[in-house]
């Protein structure tokens, strides 16, 4: 079927191109001083300002370690690397995008903007929520490299278990920009729509696993492709799609 296919395409390329994985190189990280180190990261800055900066990141870090290496469940046998800028415009010149995180799979650091400044609570919150959202990105793409490569789901799961989602469903009074197949398929559905692709991708991850179970999405990390995802849903992706569309709309 077309649109069975279209939803493969958007399976098979995603949105990052360069998802070769290279074994965390030191060189990387020794040209930037450590600031801080946990039980489980280190965190490395170019800015001496970001003392207090990683100090809020690495205290959110470590309270959500536990939960989050037990939802998947995966443990890396490293620290996890953290790289911490307090300027925004070096940020993204570096990144070469407009983005305030990411994680690197190329060299398996997560690397994010946070202000220097922290002391507005609801900044410091989006900010400390960001740090989780990368390092879910991190465990699942180290669990499988290939979930990467399909953007809902990499993006539904990193907003989902940040706790994102749920507090945007409490904000959220409508869902009129709740997307089409043919939206939701589409490679270039992050870029057109911006917050609302991550929004939805995530509330299909929370109905995954309200219906079928959260070893299921597991199950789904470990096993991306298309054939088995579609056999762990037990019905065709566009069958699936309509069912989960039907549910959100009658919310
Ligand atoms: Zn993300």
């Amino acid at each position: 079927m077309k649109l069975r296919q279209r939803f493969f395409i958007f399976a098979l390329i995603g949105s990052s191109p360069l998802l070769i994985v290279l074994p965390a190189c030191s060189s990387m990280t020794d040209n930037l001083p450590l600031i801080q180190e946990t039980s489980h990261a280190r965190f490395y800055s170019p800015n001496e300002h970001a003392v207090n900066s990683v100090a809020s990141l690495a205290e959110t870090f470590e309270a959500n370690y536990n939960r989050l290496i037990g939802l998947f469940p995966y443990e890396a046998k490293d620290k996890t690397i953290i790289h911490v800028y307090t300027d925004r415009d070096a940020y993204q010149a570096m990144i070469g995008r407009d983005t305030e995180g990411t994680y690197d799979a190329r060299d398996g650091i997560i690397k994010v903007y946070t202000p220097a400044d922290l002391s507005d609570e609801i900044i410091r919150h989006n900010f400390n929520e960001q740090i989780i959202h990368e390092f879910v990105h991190l465990l699942i793409q180290q669990i499988n490299p290939e979930v990467g490569h399909l953007k809902w789901l990499d993006e539904g799961i990193a907003y989902y278990a940040a706790g994102q989602l749920e507090e945007e469903m409490q904000s959220k009074t409508s869902y009129f920009d709740i997307p089409t197949f043919e939206q939701f398929a589409d490679h270039d559905y992050f870029n057109k729509a911006h917050g609302a692709a991550y929004f939805y991708s995530g509330l299909m991850v929370k109905y995954i696993v309200d219906t079928y179970g959260i070893v299921t999405l597991n199950d789904m990390i470990r096993q991306p492709e298309q054939a088995h995802i579609q056999q762990l849903l037990t019905m065709p992706i566009d069958q699936f799609f309509k069912t989960w569309h039907d549910a959100m709309l009658s919310k």
